[in-house]
């Protein structure tokens, strides 16, 4: 076993516990320094696997949820257009119920007035038929108008019904297609996880919490990088051949001085 280095580390102005400080750090430790760097690649990688499956599952969590919360919403506004065309249906009813009560009773009138005994009597008749009248064509008026919105209220009704239709398929094939993605990538998600926290075991915590630190600032998740086409392949910024050697020699940590990633060998990314 090998016996552990003595700390030497330069103190520097607090940066937040990123990879800066960690730079001025030499090997601690008994680890070689290429050991940590690739166990650090390793863990970046593993850690990027089980980004891509949550990115895979993606945003479809949160579509089903919309979908679900829509096809609600759809199917208040539909219990209330129902409710609203029943009262109207009732009205129109109890108005035709109305007219032809209003119309037999003007006929009644009418062949009353021809057995009276008096004109005063006539003349009542004459003004109940007057007002049965008057109550027909209301009752015309009332019926014409709520039979168009009998028709409206239908159109939409059928037109939520449709809509909710189409929704509840969508949702259907979300639901299947964000149970398939689980179905097949959760024990492959578990298997990561495992493997991420077995290399994370074996870092020592401050290069830890600068990674996490790091690689949570960062919109792709990555912490780690290579050295790709002579730039950084985390933010895309040249990087001095200089520093590509020092890089590839794999003897101390080297951060972007773009994004604060830690560089390594592109060599690591074909083991
Ligand atoms: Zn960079």
């Amino acid at each position: 076993m090998a016996t552990a280095k003595p700390k030497i580390t330069i103190e520097t102005p607090l940066d937040g516990g990123t990879f800066i400080s960690l730079q001025k750090t030499s090997n601690e430790g008994d680890l070689s320094m290429e050991t940590k760097l690739r166990l650090l690649y390793d863990l970046q990688q593993t850690d990027s696997k089980i980004d891509k499956i949550h990115l895979l599952r993606g945003e479809l969590p949160l579509e089903v949820q919309d979908l679900e919360d829509d096809i609600q919403g759809l199917k208040t506004r539909l219990d209330n257009l129902q409710a609203e065309l029943k009262e109207i249906e009732k009205l129109v009813s109890q108005k035709k119920i109305d007219l032809d009560n209003s119309k037999s009773l003007i006929e009644k009138y009418t062949s009353q007035q021809n057995n009276v005994k008096n004109n005063r009597e006539y003349d009542s008749l004459t003004k109940e038929i007057e007002y049965q009248g008057l109550e027909v064509q209301h009752a015309e008026k009332i019926i014409k108008e709520k039979t168009l919105a009998l028709a409206e209220k239908k159109e939409a009704v059928a037109a939520a019904q449709e809509a909710i239709k189409e929704r509840a398929i969508d949702l259907e094939n979300k639901k299947s297609e964000l149970d398939s993605i689980i179905a097949e990538t959760s024990k492959e998600e578990k298997e990561l996880v495992k493997k991420s926290d077995e290399i994370a075991a074996q870092i020592d915590v401050r290069m830890l919490a600068a990674y996490k630190k790091v690689r949570s600032n960062a919109r792709n998740g990555l912490a780690v990088v290579t050295v790709r086409r002579d730039a950084c392949a985390g933010c895309f910024n040249k990087i001095p051949p200089q520093r590509q050697m020092d890089i590839a020699s794999s003897k101390k940590i080297i951060v972007c001085e773009y994004c604060g990633r830690i560089l390594v060998s592109a060599d690591y990314e074909k083991e």
